[in-house]
């Protein structure tokens, strides 16, 4: 199994042929391969999560890439690997690196009103990730190594979003050259609408969601003079780019879909993390009493979310209880794995008798769900209980072989059971996924000295050339 994790890490879905597009420009020359874009966007990524805005919260993440996945399926490269993230940016944005790494401003989430809208401008970005347009943007620049073609990847992400700013830390000749690289974006913007429309249509949205956005970005553009959400900057919006859109939605059905309970507790999670806890719980105990701002569920949740930050654990339970029997009644929101994920942390932070078993039980009804997961190993390791921690991970793991924060639990584990060679490897391969080679060897190399079988020594082997022979390729780029 460790050897395919390493092979996974090295293998790259094979690029689709698209055909029937407009133009724009010679692909093959000005592109790079699909290993190479992946590799840009990994690295990109790396410098994103290392960074202050990425926001870390697995339940929104899952949700994003819920959503997206749904959408990608109607793509025309419905095989490629998509990652969509949340950032912590309140600016209304939204961005493609190469790759397929899809990034979402905590303010677009926010300025979306249904989740036809949101699915519009995550069906945008998907058009210009399988057209490759950063990537052409990127190659164009000339880098000659990975690490100069994420910086790149990056320095035009935000000389898109903010020119002011980016031009005065760029030389002026890099800079130039990057704006006249801007100027190719109308057409891009004008493919990824037309494809972005239909995924949206063949996925069953309201397709009416993605001019109405638009729309209400511009007319906000005209109420705050001079500053256009970020989103319009990197997606340069002209009146014949709206008026080509409407033209053809308004051959098509006006859908009206209820938006799910996940798109709403999203929402709630944001708008609370975005006030002080008492703030919060002032907030949503108003619009609660009021029965303003529409769905009470997500209310009472982001209530209980608030309450449980500010220790309030009496209170936080007493209006769970109240929130779980609302549920109780709606169908859609009976069996939904974000109520269930607070339910256990209202528990925990109450030290409910029946918490481990709760969580037991949870688990095996959302396997899918990573917060829920986490949270339970999280919970047995502080209950001394690590090996049905690793049993959980392991089995985790083979779901989700890319996900760090598993290995690093997997790794608490096994240093409780005092296990160092596997304690050492499962924090080699976090690190590894993280793209941290060298601490992974480093970690392995541990691994090596803490003794272990004849089967397992030369597994570390194996694994140990392999990431020399991508770290040395690495520099060689
Ligand atoms: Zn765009």
């Amino acid at each position: 199994m460790k050897k395919t994790l390493l092979l996974i890490l090295l293998s790259f879905p094979p690029c689709a042929i698209s055909d029937g597009l407009p133009d724009l420009g010679d692909v093959s020359q000005a592109a790079l391969n699909p290993m190479q874009e992946r590799q840009v966007g990994q690295q990109s990524m790396r410098e994103i999560r290392a960074g202050k805005m990425y926001l870390d919260d697995p339940e929104i993440n899952d949700y994003l890439n819920q959503l997206g996945y749904r959408l990608i399926e109607f793509s025309n490269e419905p095989s490629l690997n998509f990652e969509f993230f949340a950032l912590n940016d309140y600016n209304v944005n939204a961005f493609a690196l190469p790759g397929g790494f899809i990034g979402v401003n905590a303010g677009l989430l926010l300025t979306t009103e249904s989740e036809s809208e949101l699915a519009s401008v995550l069906s945008h970005e998907i058009a210009h990730v399988t057209q490759h347009h950063l990537a052409r943007m990127v190659a164009a620049q000339k880098g000659d190594s990975m690490a100069s073609m994420a910086a790149i990847a990056v320095a035009i992400l935000a000389a898109r979003s903010n020119p002011q700013a980016a031009q005065a830390t760029m030389a002026g000749v890099q800079a130039r050259a990057m704006q006249k690289q801007l100027d190719f974006t109308r057409s891009f913007e004008q493919e990824a609408d037309r494809l972005g429309l239909d995924i949206l249509q063949k996925a069953n949205f309201n397709t009416h969601a993605m001019p109405d956005f638009l729309d209400k970005l511009q007319r906000a553009t005209r109420l705050v003079d001079g500053n256009a959400p970020n989103y319009l900057r990197t997606h340069p919006v002209t009146s014949d780019r709206i008026a080509d859109i409407e033209n053809r939605v308004n051959k098509q059905p006006y859908r009206l879909l209820a938006d799910s309970l996940d798109f709403q507790l999203v929402r709630t999670k944001l708008i609370a993390g975005q006030k002080t806890a008492q703030d919060a719980i002032s907030y949503f105990t108003e619009a609660l009493t009021t029965r303003k701002h529409g769905n009470p569920i997500a209310q009472r949740y982001g209530l209980v979310i608030s309450l449980l930050r500010n220790n309030q654990v009496a209170r936080a339970s007493q209006e769970l209880n109240t929130l779980q029997q609302q549920a109780q009644e709606s169908p859609a929101s009976q069996h939904d794995p974000m109520l269930e994920t607070l339910a256990g942390q209202v528990k925990r932070a109450a030290h409910a008798p029946d918490t481990l078993a709760f969580y037991s039980k949870a688990v095996l009804n959302f396997p899918q769900h990573r917060a829920l997961i986490y949270d339970y190993a999280d919970l047995l390791l502080q209950s001394n209980q690590p090996e049905t921690a690793v049993t959980l991970l392991t089995e985790q793991i083979t779901r989700h072989p890319s996900d760090t924060r598993l290995y690093d639990l997997q790794a608490r584990s096994y240093n409780m059971m005092d296990l160092p060679l596997q304690q050492h490897q499962a924090q080699a391969y976090s690190y590894a996924w993280q793209g941290n080679l060298m601490g992974a060897i480093e970690q392995l190399e541990l691994a090596k000295h803490a003794g272990g079988s004849f089967y397992e020594l030369s597994a570390i082997e194996s694994d140990l050339r392999e990431l020399r022979e991508m770290a040395s390729a690495q520099v060689k780029k």
